[in-house]
């Protein structure tokens, strides 16, 4: 009997002595400056009874201290169940309970056990980084859970040309505008769909239900971010899906997290290449490269060429192009410019995505560009992304209409570079081509001052 009072007093007592109090618990050490870079966990135990945990960061100025936590279901790469959310430099502070979460994070129970903080620093000035964590537990019941609302996958079954943007952020990572605001103003713009890329979280992914509407197509994605060896996009994956960002390129992992991306039917695509930190992976298991990402400029350019040569050495990658929207703001990159067009059976996730594997997709800085671009020999027409037989002997046609663009020049490129130009004033654009002379066609329109207004993908022609 004593024995079993005992055992009640040691369980019960610690809820009595806390329930609907808070205990903080304090850590912090110091990272030199060789610690760039270098992932460090701090363990939190976490008590039965807590109904929340929130976490402040602090740390010497200069520096920069990313941060993400994982649940006692384990924080090793690849660990979806534990990953509980990822705010990078974009938040010192962040809470998590069972029906909601600071944007980036993951609601839900606050499990008993040893969670783990994420600290990255990305970073470090000379003097050394001193980082504080101030983690505050709150003891009391969960009263409800927070519900998973996936967007809808199907907007309209109608085949034809839809119009999107392939990144952007909103409050989930390090944009500033609300996921109503990014709705509200993609509906503004007409576009057709969009794709939601945060920084190393899928938190967004988890309520993009709630804004279904009948006019836009909302797929999920996420910016998988390693600051030290580049950006990629991971498009379509499933709500539930996570993919792991923390592997550097020598330690192979990334193909593996291409996978998962694939058997969620999705698609790996390379963000901004020459941008800052250069893309350091091996691009062949990525799909695309996004070859324009805001306002056309010379970083731009480099990729274009990147993108140019996979293609000469007859490498299939789809160019797509994406505004990755942070603001609204006139200077800033803003949603919808560029946006990547997809000819795709129905304004669907699906469709969407296939469309875009196809490469049947051009690249437009804005809305009031469109184009039709073919090649045709022997009685057959190919459209890009397509393989046009051209037997020897036979002609190939190749024709180009355009909306009205004014002051603009077409240029016809293939693996020799330029092979024809027109104004835009001669519309539509029609080229004969001889068999054997090229292996692909491609389209760029250009303004008088370079700047790019649209760029088709490329038509492949078998000799
Ligand atoms: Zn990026
Ligand atoms: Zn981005």
């Amino acid at each position: 009997m004593i024995k079993g009072f005992a055992l009640f007093c040691f369980l019960l007592f610690p809820f009595l002595l806390f329930a609907g109090q808070d205990t903080v618990i304090v850590r912090s050490g110091h990272i030199d400056p060789q610690g760039i870079f270098k992932l460090v966990y701090v363990p939190v135990e976490v008590p039965v009874g807590i109904k929340e945990i929130r976490i402040r960061e602090s740390y010497t100025y200069g520096n920069v201290l990313n941060m993400g936590i994982y649940g006692p279901e384990g924080y090793e790469p690849g660990n979806t169940a534990g990953f509980r959310g990822w705010s990078g430099g974009a938040k010192n502070e962040f809470y998590i309970n069972g029906s909601s979460a600071s944007t980036g994070y993951i609601p839900g129970k606050v499990k008993a056990g040893t969670w783990n903080i994420l600290i990255y620093p990305s970073n470090v000035i000379a003097k050394g980084l001193d980082w504080k964590l101030e983690i505050t537990l709150s003891f009391g019941k969960t009263e409800s859970l927070f519900q998973v609302s996936p967007a809808q996958k199907v907007v309209n079954h109608l085949p034809g040309w839809y119009r999107g943007d392939l990144h952007m952020h909103t409050l989930h990572s390090d944009g500033k505008r609300t996921q109503q605001e990014l709705v509200n103003e993609a509906i503004d713009k007409k576009l057709d769909y969009i794709i939601s890329t945060e920084h190393n979280t899928n938190s967004a992914n988890q309520s993009w239900g709630k804004y279904d509407n009948d006019h836009l197509l909302i797929i999920n994605g996420e910016e998988v971010t390693t600051t030290a060896y580049g950006h990629w996009n991971a498009i379509g994956i499933n709500t539930g899906t996570y993919i792991d960002w923390r592997y550097a390129p020598e330690d192979h992992q990334v193909e593996k997290y291409i996978d998962l991306v694939h058997q969620d039917g999705g698609l790996a695509i390379i963000n901004h290449p020459f941008y800052a930190n250069l893309f350091l992976f091996d691009a062949t298991p990525f799909d695309g490269i996004e070859i324009w990402n805001g306002s056309w400029d010379k970083d731009d350019e480099r990729a274009l060429h990147w993108w140019d040569e996979f293609l000469q050495h007859g490498k299939k990658k789809i160019a797509i192009g994406a505004s990755d929207t942070h603001k609204n703001n006139p200077y800033d990159n803003n949603l919808g410019q560029p946006q990547t067009v997809v000819y795709a059976g129905s304004l669907s996730r699906n469709g969407i995505l296939s469309g875009l594997k196809k490469g049947n997709v051009y690249l437009a800085a804005s809305n009031n560009i469109n184009l039709s671009f073919t090649a045709s020999c022997n009685g057959k027409k190919s459209k890009t992304g397509e393989v046009l037989n051209t037997p020897a002997g036979q002609t190939i046609t190749v024709s180009l209409t355009t909306s009205f663009i004014p002051d603009a020049e077409l240029t016809l490129h293939s693996d020799q570079g330029i092979i024809a130009r027109a104004a835009s004033s001669e519309k539509p654009a029609q080229w004969t081509l001889k068999p054997g002379t090229a292996r692909y066609i491609r389209i760029e329109i250009r303004a008088k001052n370079g700047t790019m207004l649209a760029l088709t993908n490329p038509i492949w022609l078998n000799n």
